[in-house]
């Protein structure tokens, strides 16, 4: 098989504008199984689109509990509870990952009870299981391989990047962060780096339009990456790729795919991808 990584949601920040990308989330394939990372809003939509029916729903790892990031975790389960799901769905995120869960389960508990009572469903509570991770081994299982990396995105303390091995291809994404050089050597080698990316010609006019300017500038700098930055840390860790994901701005008529490139370019000579809802990377030992 080759491995394969969907980009479903590639912007950056809650908000959604008309005929704009969504926030983040992807879809894995990986030694045969399918993993949801991160579940920005539209990430149910975006899988159902993709094909995937969401009662095969397997693995799910969220990065960080900033909204752009989780706000669809508990519909995405909910709908495919819905749906039919039968067999338990491992969720792992940072800690308060449960903590959301049992509150997102209590506030749908008229529509959880009736639907049990009414339909026959199994509880949705005992389906899930949350499993709260931080830096170090996530997973090992059936030759699949998951570490997590706190990474440098303040205020937030619990952000993790992710690093997915397995004999068919390893895929690294660094959640949200500002510059963070070890990140280079913990997704040494990957056949993909996934990383955060923010234009500083963009980031103006952005703040502009979503008001709060002083205080949302001083925001995205400090917790966010510049593309040229994201480009130095794919060299340092000699990814077989790099692709440029959680854009800031997203959704900026006036910047297109060769700015964003022109800025990896400064620190980066490798193959380069610019990520858009819906893109395919194939990658791994049956892509090369
Ligand atoms: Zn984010
Ligand atoms: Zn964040």
């Amino acid at each position: 098989m080759t491995a394969q990584l969907l980009i479903l949601g590639s912007k950056g920040g809650p908000a959604i504008r008309p005929g704009g990308p969504s926030p983040t989330s992807s879809l894995l394939r990986l030694g045969g199984r399918r993993i949801v990372v991160d579940c920005g809003l539209g990430v149910a939509r975006g899988l159902v689109e993709a094909g995937m029916s969401l009662k095969d729903l397997d693995l799910i790892f969220v990065t960080h509990l900033h909204s752009d990031h989780v706000l669809e975790l508990g519909p995405l389960l909910h709908t495919a509870w819905t749906a039919g799901l039968d067999h338990p769905v491992r969720v792992f995120g940072p800690p308060g990952t449960g903590h959301y869960w049992a509150r997102f389960t209590q506030s749908l508990e008229f529509d959880i009870e009736i639907r049990i009572a009414d339909e026959g469903r199994p509880d949705i509570r005992g389906l899930v299981e949350i499993e709260e991770f931080s830096a170090g081994a996530v997973l090992e299982e059936a030759g699949l391989r998951v570490s997590a990396l706190r990474v440098d995105h303040p205020p937030v303390t619990d952000c993790f990047a992710l690093r997915f091995d397995h004999a068919e291809g390893s895929i690294a994404f660094s959640a949200d962060t500002a510059y963070f050089p070890p990140l280079g050597e913990f997704a040494k080698g990957v056949d993909v780096l996934v990383h955060e990316a923010m234009l500083a010609e963009g980031v103006d006019r952005l703040v502009a339009r979503t008001g709060n300017g002083a205080r949302l500038r001083e925001h995205l700098y400090a917790s966010h990456s510049l593309a040229s930055e994201a480009g130095s840390i794919a060299a340092q860790a000699e990814a077989g790729r790099l692709v440029l994901n959680h854009l800031i701005p997203a959704d900026d008529p006036t910047i297109t795919a060769a700015d964003w490139e022109a800025s990896a370019r400064v620190a980066w000579e490798g193959p380069l991808t610019i990520a858009s809802d819906g893109l395919l990377v194939e990658f791994g030992t049956a892509a090369r």
